[in-house]
């Protein structure tokens, strides 16, 4: 069946409105709530003759593929097949005794488009689906070939971006769109893209890790979701740049995730905010400094809002690390020596090749650094 629509990556992107997909989504089609819809076309395609409910074991029908051989079930009347499917939605199969299979030839070159399954058996009254409203509602799931397949067609959808190791899926769906007399849409496909920082993360590994508290949620900004890296800022330009930068193609590529960011500095970089940060600060005396500091927050505009800090306590504060050195220049603002514990302000000009180092003061905002 559909993988059930448990809170998860995607369903973030509907509830920000789109998020970084930078716009919402015009229709929002949920397929647990249409499971009618697929079983009309089912019986659509077993009252036509292209569709029919087989009773066979798995493991049977197995051998069936295998041997290219038609099962018992393929040559049934329509009515037996009518009078079955009837049986999977009135009950009166359990699950795995009875499937809707799409005729498509058991003598199909590849194994996967022989007969393919369309519908099968769940039991929901054991394992109720996680929608409430859904529940226990049905026991005869589409399978997701079929079901996306169907939902295609009546959502008037022209073209399927896809992954390529989802080539079969399409071969499936063409023969099915061929029974319905429907016309399949243009399909481009995917390689792999791997990003570099990326490459172990998994759906249901991250669903685990996000359970036993290893991560805050799927925006925690250590995740490869839409929503973490809307969290980081990311901008939905930024994303948009870097796809069309990659293209479709089949190709395998593996891409470092400083591509995007760079992408995104170019789309942020006139309107963020320059800030300084201090982390684990220590507060120095400042000798012969200045008394104040005005210091620019947007570049582009120097003019705009600048940043105004009262150096009268004649003290700044530092990261620690930094104050290990004996020599350095608090960011623009004065170069200056450490000496005992004071610093000791020299030229307000960058003289020397000196590290610059961020800097702050008392009135500074305690702040959480989140690394991801
Ligand atoms: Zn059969």
């Amino acid at each position: 069946p559909p993988p059930p629509p448990r809170p998860g990556p995607d369903t973030t992107i509907q509830q920000k409105g789109g998020g970084l997909l930078g716009r919402p989504a015009d229709r929002v089609v949920i397929a647990s709530d249409r499971i009618e819809l697929y079983h009309a076309h089912a019986t659509t395609m077993i009252e036509r003759g292209f569709g029919y409910v087989c009773t066979c074991s798995a493991e049977a029908f197995r051998e069936f593929r295998v041997a290219q051989q038609d099962c018992p079930c393929r040559d049934g009347t329509t009515e037996v097949h009518v009078t079955r499917w009837e049986g999977m939605l009135n009950g009166a199969y359990r699950p795995g005794d009875a499937v809707v299979r799409v005729k498509t030839g058991m003598n199909q070159r590849n194994p996967a488009l022989r007969d393919w399954p369309a519908l099968r058996l769940q039991d929901t009254v054991a394992n109720p689906h996680p929608r409430p409203e859904v529940g226990s509602k049905h026991q005869v799931w589409p399978l997701l070939d079929f079901q996306s397949a169907i939902e295609d067609h009546l959502q008037g959808v022209t073209h399927i971006i896809r992954g390529k190791d989802l080539m079969d899926s399409t071969r499936k769906q063409t023969l099915l769109y061929e029974h319905f007399g429907w016309t399949y849409p243009k399909t481009m496909y995917w390689g792999r893209v791997k990003v570099h920082e990326w490459g172990g993360f998994s759906t249901s590994a991250m669903r685990k890790d996000i359970e036993s508290g290893r991560y805050e949620g799927w925006n925690d900004p250590r995740l490869p979701t839409l929503s973490a890296l809307g969290r980081r800022g990311i901008q939905p330009e930024a994303l948009r740049t870097f796809w069309l930068e990659l293209a479709i193609t089949q190709k395998d590529i593996s891409v470092p995730l400083t591509s995007l960011f760079s992408h995104n500095t170019k789309a942020v970089d006139s309107t963020a905010p320059r800030l300084a940060f201090v982390r684990d600060p220590i507060r120095l005396p400042l000798k012969d400094g200045p008394a104040s500091a005005t210091l620019v927050r947007y570049p582009d505009e120097p003019e705009k809002d600048p940043r105004q800090h009262d150096l009268a306590s004649g003290h700044v504060l530092v990261e620690s690390e930094d104050a290990e050195k004996s020599a350095f220049r608090l960011k623009d603002l004065v170069d200056v020596d450490l000496e005992d514990g004071v610093l000791h302000a020299g030229s307000r000009e960058r003289q020397d090749n000196r590290p610059i180092v961020h800097w702050t003061v008392d009135a500074a905002l305690p702040t959480t650094l989140v690394v991801a």
